[in-house]
């Protein structure tokens, strides 16, 4: 599926998300970066950009952010986002045979990362990735992107094992074509 059409199934699913949960009485607020999660003892205020909000349980879901916008509510956090980048290699024509469908690998529990799969490109060629490289930024898909913040202490908490065996599956051969596309 091209990264387009991906887009558009996204926002119909998205779109019809959002009526489920205005017809169950809910409501979508946008542009509002939470600042504070105050816990109360029988509710919880959000302060955000758009205001109060108070509810009886708040759930965040910050995707990069997550342990951030976690330990706003003031709570003892112990997981932390390292931020990574996945780069995709090209594989070289005379290993090509090897590939003939896509092949995407079963997650394995016991390693961080998703897997590398390979995939036949529409225009001739197969691509093998991601490897996992640390970056220096949470939301940087450039090599060049750069966040103090978020490079401060960014190896706390991962096992030297559990990185060099992303780099090892990712050496199969070819030569880099990109950064951070998935
Ligand atoms: C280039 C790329 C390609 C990918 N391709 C695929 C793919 O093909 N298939 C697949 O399954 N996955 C893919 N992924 C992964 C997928 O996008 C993520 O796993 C998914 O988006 C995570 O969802 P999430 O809701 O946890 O976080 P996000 O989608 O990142 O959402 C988190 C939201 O929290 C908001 N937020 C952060 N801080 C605050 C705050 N203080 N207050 C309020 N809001 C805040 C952010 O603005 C964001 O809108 C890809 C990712 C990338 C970067």
């Amino acid at each position: 599926m091209s990264n387009d059409a991906s887009r558009r199934i996204n926002r119909f699913g998205l779109t019809r998300l959002a009526q489920r949960i205005e017809e169950a009485g809910g409501q979508i607020v946008c542009q509002a970066r939470v600042k504070k999660i105050l816990p109360k003892s029988e509710s919880v205020i959000v302060e955000s950009d758009a205001g109060e909000f108070e509810a009886k349980y708040v759930v965040t879901c910050a995707g990069l952010q997550s342990d951030r916008v976690a330990k706003l509510s003031g709570q003892n956090i112990a997981s932390k986002i390292i931020p990574f980048r996945g780069e995709f290699y090209e594989l070289k024509p005379e290993v090509h045979h090897l590939c003939r469908n896509l092949i995407y690998p079963v997650p394995d529990p016991n390693f961080p990362f998703l897997g590398v799969h390979f995939t036949r490109l529409i225009h001739g060629g197969i691509e093998c990735g991601p490897n996992a490289v640390l970056a220096f930024a949470r939301e940087g898909y450039r090599k060049i992107d750069f966040s103090l913040t978020d490079t401060k202490g960014r190896r706390v908490g991962v096992p030297a094992d559990k990185i060099a065996y992303v780099e090892v599956a990712a050496d199969a051969g070819g030569r880099k074509v990109g950064f951070g596309s998935g």
